[in-house]
C-alpha cells in the first residue's frame, strides 16, 4: 500500500478510536448520574454548563483549556483525556494485527474494535465506580454472540462450554461467599466472556486475570495502601476486562502451548 494512504488510514483510525473513547467518557460518566445517555448535550461534570463543540473535541479540547473548565475553573478528570488518547491507540493497534499482522478478515476487525469498546466501559464503571452495569453486559454478550456466530464461524458448543466455565466458575464462588469474595456483576461479565472468547480461550483469561489481580494486591500490600482485610475489596472487573483483551489474541495459543508442555 502506498505510504502515504497509509498513513492517512492510521490517522482516520486514531480519530474515530479517540472520538469513541470520548463517547464512552461521557456514557460512563451519565450512566452512573442516571442521565440520558442518548439525546442529551455534553455538560461540565462540575458546574453542568452546556459545553460548546470547540469544548468537546477529543484529546484537543482537553491541551487546549488546559485541564479546566471554561467557567468554573475546575478541573477535567485527567482519565478523560488518557481515555481519549488510548482509544485512538487501541483502533490503531487492533488494525495493525488483525488486518497487517494475522491478515485476518474485516469482520473480525470490526468486532475487535466492538468487544474493546465494551471492555473500555466495563474497566471504567468499575474502577470509577464499582458497578458492571447489566445494561452493559447483556448487549455486549448478545453482540459478540452474533459476530462469533455469523462471521467468525466460532462453533456454538465453543461458546456454550464457554459459557458454563465462565459463568460456572464465578456463580460458584458469588454462592459460597453469598456475595462476599465476588459481586453479581463478576458473575454476568463471566457469562459475557465466555461467549466472547469461547473454550479453551476463557480457561486462560480466568488465569490471567487472577494472576493480574494478585500482582496488583501484593503491590498494593507492599505500599501499605491497603490491609490484608481491606485487599479483598479491589475491584475485580477491571481485571477481567484487560485479561479478557489479552485472551482475545493470546488465549487459545497460551492453552495449547500449557498442553503442549505436558504431551
Ligand atoms: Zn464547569
Amino acid at each position: 500500500m502506498e505510504q502515504g494512504l497509509t498513513i492517512i488510514i492510521y490517522a482516520l483510525l486514531f480519530i474515530f478510536g479517540a472520538s469513541i473513547g470520548s463517547f464512552i467518557n461521557c456514557l460512563v460518566w451519565r450512566q452512573n448520574n442516571n442521565m440520558k445517555v442518548v439525546n442529551a448535550r455534553s455538560q461540565c461534570v462540575h458546574c453542568g454548563r452546556q459545553l460548546s463543540w470547540w469544548e468537546n473535541v477529543p484529546i484537543f479540547s482537553f491541551l487546549f483549556l488546559r485541564g479546566r473548565c471554561r467557567t468554573c475553573k475546575k478541573k477535567i478528570p485527567a482519565y478523560y483525556f488518557v481515555n481519549e488518547f488510548f482509544c485512538g491507540f487501541l483502533f490503531v493497534c487492533v488494525y495493525w494485527t488483525i488486518l497487517i499482522h494475522f491478515q485476518d478478515s474485516w469482520w473480525r476487525f470490526a468486532r475487535d474494535i466492538v468487544l474493546l469498546s465494551f471492555l473500555v466501559v466495563i474497566f471504567f464503571g468499575d474502577m470509577l465506580y464499582r458497578v458492571i452495569w447489566p445494561i452493559v453486559i447483556w448487549p455486549a454478550t448478545i453482540i459478540g454472540f452474533l459476530f462469533n456466530w455469523l462471521f467468525l464461524g466460532v462453533p456454538i458448543s465453543s461458546m456454550l462450554i464457554g459459557v458454563a466455565i465462565g459463568g460456572g466458575f464465578f456463580l460458584v464462588q458469588y454462592a459460597v461467599s453469598r456475595g462476599r469474595w465476588i459481586g453479581g456483576g463478576d458473575v454476568r461479565m463471566g457469562v459475557m466472556m465466555g461467549v466472547w472468547l469461547g473454550f479453551p480461550a476463557i480457561v486462560a483469561a480466568i488465569f490471567m486475570a487472577y494472576f493480574l489481580g494478585g500482582f496488583a494486591a501484593i503491590l498494593l500490600l507492599i505500599s501499605k495502601k491497603k490491609k490484608w482485610s481491606a485487599s479483598a475489596q479491589i475491584a475485580f472487573g477491571p481485571f477481567l476486562a484487560l485479561a479478557t483483551i489479552w485472551a482475545l489474541y493470546h488465549g487459545e495459543k497460551s492453552i495449547n502451548w500449557i498442553i503442549s508442555l505436558f504431551g
